[in-house]
C-alpha cells in the first residue's frame, strides 16, 4: 500500500504503539495477544494482523475492520479473534477499546474455571469485584464475544476470564483496556501468592463498593 493514504492513521499509530506494552508487561508469548479499537466516528475498527511478531508490528500493517469484522482495509489476515472483538462492540456501546490476552496467572484462574476474587483495596478500586470467569467458547468466531458480553453483563469489572482460554480486558480506549489487563494479570499474580500461603480474607460487598466509587470519581488529578 506505499504511496496510499491510509484511513485512520491516528488510530493505526495509537493501536500500534500500544501492542508493545504486551510483551513488556509479561502479558504474551511469541504471536499471542491482541489489542483493538474502535473509532467513535465512523465505528470501524483497527485490530492486530494474524500471526505478525510484536516487533515486526507498523501502523501501516494493522488491519481496518467495519464493526461486523468485514475487512475495509488489509495487506494482511486479521487477527483470529477480530469477530469476538466486533461482537463486544456492537453489544457494549461504551466500550472503544479490546484487549486480549493468555497472561500467566490470570489465565491459570480460567484453566481451573475459577474467577479472581476481589480480596485486596487496590482490586476494590480498580474491579469493583471479583473477575469473572466466563464460559468455555471456540476459538475463530463470535463465540468467545458472546462469552465476554455475558461475563461481563452485570460486573463492575472491566475485564473477564474466560473458561480454559485467558483475558479478555475492555476500556473507553485502546490504553484504558491495555491497563485493565495489565491491572488483571497483577491482580491474579497477587490472588495466586495468597492463596499458597492461606486463604485471602474477602472484603465486604459494602466496603468494596466504597472503594470503587473513591477511586473512579474522586482519586487522581
Ligand atoms: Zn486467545
Amino acid at each position: 500500500m506505499t504511496g496510499k493514504t491510509l484511513k485512520l492513521m491516528k488510530l493505526r499509530e495509537e493501536v500500534c504503539a500500544l501492542h508493545a506494552e504486551l510483551p513488556k508487561n509479561n502479558l504474551v508469548a511469541w504471536t499471542s495477544g491482541n489489542i483493538s479499537a474502535r473509532d467513535p466516528e465512523t465505528n470501524l475498527v483497527v485490530i492486530k494482523p494474524s500471526g505478525i511478531k510484536f516487533e515486526d508490528l507498523t501502523p501501516e500493517n494493522m488491519c481496518v475492520v467495519d464493526i461486523d469484522g468485514n475487512v475495509v482495509e488489509s495487506d494482511y489476515k486479521v487477527s483470529s479473534d477480530t469477530a469476538s472483538h466486533c461482537y463486544i462492540y456492537r453489544h457494549m456501546p461504551h466500550v472503544y477499546g479490546v484487549v486480549h490476552t493468555h497472561s500467566r496467572y490470570a489465565t491459570a484462574f480460567a484453566a481451573v474455571g475459577r474467577e479472581i476474587p476481589c480480596v485486596t483495596t487496590a482490586m476494590g478500586d480498580e474491579f469493583g469485584g471479583p473477575i469473572p470467569c466466563g464460559g468455555f467458547a471456540l476459538i475463530g468466531g463470535e463465540a468467545i464475544g458472546e462469552q465476554v458480553v455475558l461475563a461481563l453483563k452485570d460486573s463492575t469489572s472491566p475485564s473477564c476470564i474466560l473458561q480454559n482460554h485467558g483475558v479478555f480486558a475492555t476500556g473507553p480506549n485502546a490504553e484504558a483496556a491495555v491497563k485493565a489487563a495489565v491491572m488483571t494479570e497483577d491482580n491474579a499474580a497477587i490472588v495466586w501468592l495468597a492463596l499458597q500461603i492461606g486463604t485471602p480474607l474477602p472484603i465486604a460487598k459494602s466496603e468494596i463498593a466504597k472503594l470503587h466509587y473513591r477511586y473512579q470519581n474522586v482519586y487522581g488529578q
